[in-house]
């Protein structure tokens, strides 16, 4: 039986998970969601004994059952490979009594790599399955991880080019030497004079315009996303939740019929809801811990049952985790609304227009395995320093949101359940910030020898993404106005 994909916004046609992940946005705007969460197959005194490639397998057979098992190992065998500065891929590391799962020893050393390593591969081989001869063009707007992730995951991929816009001074030092020193024959990156918003509306206009799209299909391409809402990037983050919990197993950390809470930093929403559906699956998960930083739209949905964007915008020392909207949340409030295509539509058209919605009490009760909190930013340094001083152990600013929300959840509740805490990014990525934290007059220091000095504290190896920006060469210096990228694209793509 094939398990098919359905709008959240529309009782449309079902599609097939090779099709959703082709298309990324169903064409009413929705999101694709399986029509229902499959169980694991295999209990979790087995999972215990599988490799991350072999886990990974057993769970996206399940969602994508239209690709063969050659072709799901086939995209797995190469992106879980020694880009991985580990063969484990994700593994945990116990400190302060949490266990800390390390989504970040892929190519640019943060969790995005986790899922847009394999994105690529997955698009490629949904292409074959469903005839398109074209040649896959990936336009991405970024404000600086994403865009990174993307790039080295599509990079040198046949039948494909990525074209990664960002904010010119709008990302950091090192995020913008990450990008603009990438290789492949098929990588594009381009500043633009504007802010990310300009960017991600510059590439939006170009989704849409049909006109664009009649022009690129005659010169034999079409456009796609590596957006965190393709259902292709959604599942393969399932996966190292399943691995987790059977190596918990595994280890004797958790016993049989004991159920672990999970503390994700959250911003699109997208890594929690995989551990929902994790949760959903059969996995022995109890509480699905929401850490937002100042920016805590979904810790006062979560609490008030209405989630309401208008307020100022917070930057903060977690950008990856500044966002107002969390598109992913609409999978979510569509499963519990009952699959109601109807109410889903009626709350997004109300979150466009008046920025904000609420739900129903039966919503937020189907809601109850989620529990939302924030950390302030005082709270995030707070956890950075604490970790260190007590365990020698540094995270980023990131898991540091999860790390304080975490502290405050058991020191209110009292909850004795074990905790899985998701480590998003490495420290190395945001080495200024995590040296700060641990003692101000970092600050005096450069960043390569702030690495050097973060490797001497934590007894970590500088990793290979950043060694290599120390002395790479810059390759794309190309600048444009917002209103220019429609010109630039169909410049690289004449
Ligand atoms: C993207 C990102 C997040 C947020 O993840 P979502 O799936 O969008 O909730 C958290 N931390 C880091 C380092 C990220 O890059």
């Amino acid at each position: 039986m094939k398990l098919m994909y359905q709008s959240t916004r529309s009782n449309s046609e079902p599609v097939t998970a090779s099709q959703a992940i082709l298309k990324g946005l169903a064409d009413d705007g929705g999101l694709y969601v399986p029509v229902t969460i499959p169980g694991l197959e295999i209990p979790i005194n087995r999972l215990g004994k599988m490799t991350y490639q072999e886990t990974a397998f057993e769970v996206m057979k399940l969602f994508f059952t239209d690709f063969t098992e050659e072709e799901l190992k086939n995209c797995i065998n190469r992106a879980y490979d020694e880009k991985f500065d580990t063969q484990e891929i994700a593994p945990l590391v116990k400190a302060d009594g949490a266990f800390y799962l390390e989504l970040f020893h892929g190519a640019t050393i943060a969790f995005k790599d986790m899922a847009l390593s394999i994105l690529p591969h997955l698009l490629t081989a949904a292409a074959k399955k469903n005839q398109v001869k074209d040649e896959i063009v990936i336009l991405t707007a970024t404000s600086g991880d994403t865009g990174k992730a993307a790039l080295a995951g599509f990079a040198d991929v046949k039948g494909t080019k990525i074209i990664v816009f960002y904010p010119k001074d709008g990302v950091s030092p090192i995020q913008e030497k990450q990008m603009v020193t990438q290789k492949g024959d098929n990588t594009y990156v381009i500043g633009i004079r504007g802010n990310f918003d300009d960017a991600q509306n510059g590439v939006k206009a170009m989704f849409g315009n049909k006109e664009l799209a009649k022009d690129l299909k005659e010169k034999g391409y079409r456009f796609s996303s590596a957006n965190s809402i393709n259902i292709g990037r959604l599942v393969p983050q399932i996966v190292y939740y399943v691995y987790s919990c059977g190596r918990l197993f595994k280890n004797g950390d958790i016993k049989e019929g004991e159920k672990i809470n999970v503390v994700v930093p959250t911003g699109n929403f997208g890594n929690i809801l995989a551990a929902y559906y994790a949760k959903s699956m059969g996995l022995p998960i109890g509480k699905l811990i929401c850490a937002s930083n100042e920016n805590k739209v979904l810790f006062d949905f979560f609490r008030t049952g209405i989630y309401d964007r208008n307020r100022d915008f917070i930057l903060t020392a977690s950008p990856s985790m500044d966002i107002l909207i969390s598109s992913n949340l609409e999978r979510l409030i569509y499963q519990t609304a009952g699959r109601d295509a109807d109410k889903t539509l009626a709350m997004m058209k109300s979150l466009s227009k008046e920025g904000k919605y609420g739900i129903t009490d039966g919503m937020k009760a189907n809601m109850e395995d989620f529990v939302g909190g924030y950390a302030s930013e005082k709270e995030t340094v707070d956890a950075i320093k604490r970790l260190y001083k007590t365990a020698g152990y540094v995270i980023d600013t990131h898991t540091a949101v999860a790390a304080g929300v975490y502290q405050k959840y058991i020191t209110r509740t009292g909850d004795k359940a074990k905790s899985i805490i998701i480590s998003t990014a490495s420290p190395y990525k945001f080495t200024r910030s995590v040296m700060k934290a641990i003692d101000l007059s970092y600050d005096s220091m450069g960043d390569f020898e702030l690495a050097d000095e973060l490797s001497r504290l934590s007894g970590t190896a500088v990793p290979r993404a950043i060694e290599e920006i120390r002395c790479a060469k810059v390759l794309h210096e190309a600048v444009c106005d917002p209103d220019k990228m429609q010109e630039t694209v169909e410049n690289i793509l004449k």
